[in-house]
């Protein structure tokens, strides 16, 4: 025999029946899109290395030590599996001139890329649903968007998510605070680890975003970029705080929130949940107002977050909300080989009129495939036997109601008639 071969490290199958619940939120997503009027993009997953470098900025975990990158062997093209999609869509908006007309509303779904250490909730290939929200200045979108995240978590019963917000203000006010920052952290240089030592004059608000827990006493006496903030990105936040609160939503002002992203300024949030243990951000975003003129377009304001699917469905399972299990209407036994003709258009039939019909496969006996019509969980067992056939009609068993089990026959003609044996459908996905 042949070894048998698995699926790269931190990088995951998705099957049945979990795929279900993946379905559902896909689900939920696009409703929750529609509702907010966001439309649909889809970008390659591989793109030029020197979107993200530039996009997401040099001296971040991403860049420094987290994207699949390689060279195309036929042209020597530096590529990049996406770690992140906001770069790649503002390259989309950029290169079809999606703003001529004024903003755009867009959302995302697809799988990510990091070489991080695979853990709970941390994987090499994850999923990500994203809203960008591109040519407004805010902080109404800001507002729309933390609030449609919301909305998300009350379609999927999700309770006890808790927001976090903070405003980065603008490069003046950064470069500020980074002068003060450097300053603070020269001062207790010993107790730097290697990756802050290296950030300090690089990039020292990154220090900030620290996940070293031995540094958190340090970052968390840091200076505060909101102490540097002056009144324009003053009022930008205020006027968030007051739509947020206006809109019944309550959240805590985080100064350390950083984002592990360059290109953020003025709001920045996250969604953040007690039940994830260490990887416990759910849904992370804020303003990027440079990106677009970075990755060569006009100069314009753009807002959007991005959740992380297999959290959110960590958060689900946890609830124990799982979809309906979407079981078959009818499994066709074919017990009478020449019948095949009939019971092949009898499933069609059916399934144009919307019935989820199992059609046995791989023969066996009357006694075997009325077992896999049991076990595939359908209500009816359409038998199709020699006596049947002859009078046109099909055996019907339920298989789904206690006790004795009646069998009887139905007409083939009028299919009405069958229909109206199999009827009610089953309700479809929702959450029981
Ligand atoms: P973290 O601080 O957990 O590394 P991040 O700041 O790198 O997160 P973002 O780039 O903001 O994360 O991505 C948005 C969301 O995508 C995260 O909040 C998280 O839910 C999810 N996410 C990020 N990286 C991973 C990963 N490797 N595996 C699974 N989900 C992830
Ligand atoms: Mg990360």
């Amino acid at each position: 025999m042949n070894p048998k071969l698995s699926a790269v490290k931190g990088m995951n199958d998705i099957l049945p029946p979990d795929s279900a619940r993946w379905e559902w939120f896909e689900q939920q997503v696009r409703e929750l899109m529609r509702l907010y009027g966001y439309r649909n993009i889809r970008t390659p997953i591989v793109e030029p290395t020197p979107l993200f470098v530039r996009g997401i900025g040099e001296v971040t975990d991403i860049v420094e030590k987290e994207m699949y990158s390689f060279t195309d062997s036929l042209n020597g093209e530096a590529l990049t599996l996406r770690p992140e999609n906001t770069a790649a869509i503002v390259r989309a908006a950029v290169e079809h001139n999606l703003l001529y007309d004024g903003g755009k509303r867009l959302w995302y779904c697809g799988p990510m890329f990091r070489h991080e250490r695979p853990q709970r909730g941390r994987y090499r290939q994850f999923h990500q649903v994203g809203a960008e929200a591109l040519g407004y200045a805010g902080p109404d979108v800001d507002a729309e968007l933390i609030l449609m995240a919301r909305r998300l978590w009350d379609m999927l019963g999700l309770r006890g998510l808790r927001l976090e917000i903070n405003c980065l203000g603008h490069a003046g006010e950064r470069a500020r605070h980074r002068a003060r920052l450097i300053e603070y952290f020269e001062a207790h240089a010993q107790q730097l680890d290697d990756d802050a030592r290296r950030r300090l004059y690089s990039n020292p608000l990154r220090i900030l975003d620290t996940k070293n827990p031995a540094m958190q006493q340090l970052v968390e006496q840091a200076p505060r970029l909101l102490d540097e903030l002056e009144s324009e990105s003053r009022e930008h936040f205020e006027q968030l705080q007051a739509l947020l609160r206006a809109a019944g939503q309550d959240f805590v002002v985080n100064p350390r929130l950083v984002r592990g992203l360059d290109y953020y300024n003025l709001s920045v949030f996250e969604w953040v949940s007690e039940h994830l243990g260490a990887q416990a951000t759910v849904c992370a975003g804020g303003r990027y107002d440079g990106l677009i003129e970075q990755i060569g377009g006009k100069p314009a304001p753009a807002c959007g977050w991005a959740l992380g699917i297999e959290r959110v469905l960590d958060l689900l399972a946890q609830a124990e909300r799982q979809p309906a299990a979407q079981l078959p209407d009818a499994y066709v036994v074919l017990a009478h080989a020449p019948a095949l003709h009939q019971a092949l258009q009898t499933a069609e039939a059916l399934r144009a009129a919307g019935m989820q019909v199992v059609m046995n496969a791989g023969g066996g006996s009357l006694k075997s495939q009325m077992k896999r019509a049991d076990a595939s969980g359908a209500r009816f067992a359409l038998i199709f036997g020699e006596q049947e056939w002859m009078a046109g009609e099909v055996g019907l068993k339920s298989l789904r109601q206690g006790g004795q089990q009646q069998q009887r026959s139905v007409a083939l003609q009028p299919p009405a008639l069958l229909l109206q044996s199999l009827a009610p459908a089953a309700p479809s996905a929702r959450l029981e």
